[in-house]
């Protein structure tokens, strides 16, 4: 269990309660959505093949299109050139809406879930004044935040980054740090933001900003194919990593007050 720490006093002599809220640093802990925080039977990527039929009268337009791991432009920008339509923001805004429809009914009528631990640690994460939590996800942010909102995880993410404007998701994750730190007014070291995700782009694009990365293999990676992305920890997933979560939340030893 986490300890519950007391307030600082400030002017104050140190007491042990203090000590430990000047010991434990500010951590920034930014999260995927697909298939790391939820999994929502493929309602995304069906209701973009339903929006991209009704627009352009193409069956399965995104067969052979990896999604896993990428940004929804970088999806959506594959299936256009695919299918010879000419790019541009009309197409891609009309795409988007229309996703956005079919995706506020699918994400209804699919069985999908919470996975395992994420209730626990989102929890844990949120009620510890030291940890900050973000997204770094390549969905957009309406449909992003729509995933959310279906399983009531909403409520714990106020910022991060998406999937709108760029194609690179090391991209994404740069901007979840640049707003996290701007709505925190903190200033994160890079040792203390963890992406946390299920595909080896959330590891590298983690890595590439100098963050430290958790792999969970919920998604379609396997531990041992994450782990060839050297991430800083790989689990089976989010409930096996609640120990590793709640030690990191844990201050260090308390000095010997005799010296
Ligand atoms: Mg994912």
């Amino acid at each position: 269990m986490v300890r519950i720490h007391g307030r600082a006093c400030i002017g104050s002599k140190l007491t042990s309660n203090t000590w430990r809220e000047v010991n434990l640093k500010p951590r920034l802990f930014l999260f995927d959505i697909d298939l790391t925080l939820v999994d929502t039977a493929r309602a995304g990527s069906r209701s973009m093949a339903i929006a991209f039929y009704e627009l352009f009268g193409i069956t399965d337009a995104f067969n052979g299109i990896p999604f896993a791991g990428r940004t929804d432009l970088a999806i959506v920008k594959d299936a256009i050139a695919l299918h010879g339509i000419s790019d541009g923001d009309r197409v891609i805004a009309q795409l988007k809406e229309a996703y956005f429809i079919h995706l506020g009914r699918l994400l209804y009528e699919a069985s999908g879930r919470v996975l395992p631990g994420v209730m626990d640690l989102l929890e844990l994460l949120s009620s510890h004044k030291h940890a900050y939590l973000g997204l770094a996800t390549g969905n957009f942010r309406r449909s992003g935040m729509m995933k959310l909102e279906r399983y009531e995880l909403a409520g714990y993410f106020k910022e991060g980054g998406f999937g709108d404007e760029t194609i690179v998701r090391a991209e994404v994750v740069a901007e979840a740090i640049r707003r996290c730190q701007e709505a925190a007014s903190v200033v994160f070291a890079l040792e203390d933001i963890y992406v946390i995700g299920d595909t080896a782009h959330d590891i590298e694009s983690g890595k590439a900003n100098g963050a430290r990365t958790i792999g969970v293999a919920t998604g379609p990676s396997s531990t041992e194919q994450l782990a060839q992305h050297q991430p800083t920890l790989v689990f089976q997933d989010l409930q096996a990593a609640l120990p590793f979560f709640g030690s990191l939340l844990e201050p260090a030893a308390e000095p010997s007050s005799r010296s």
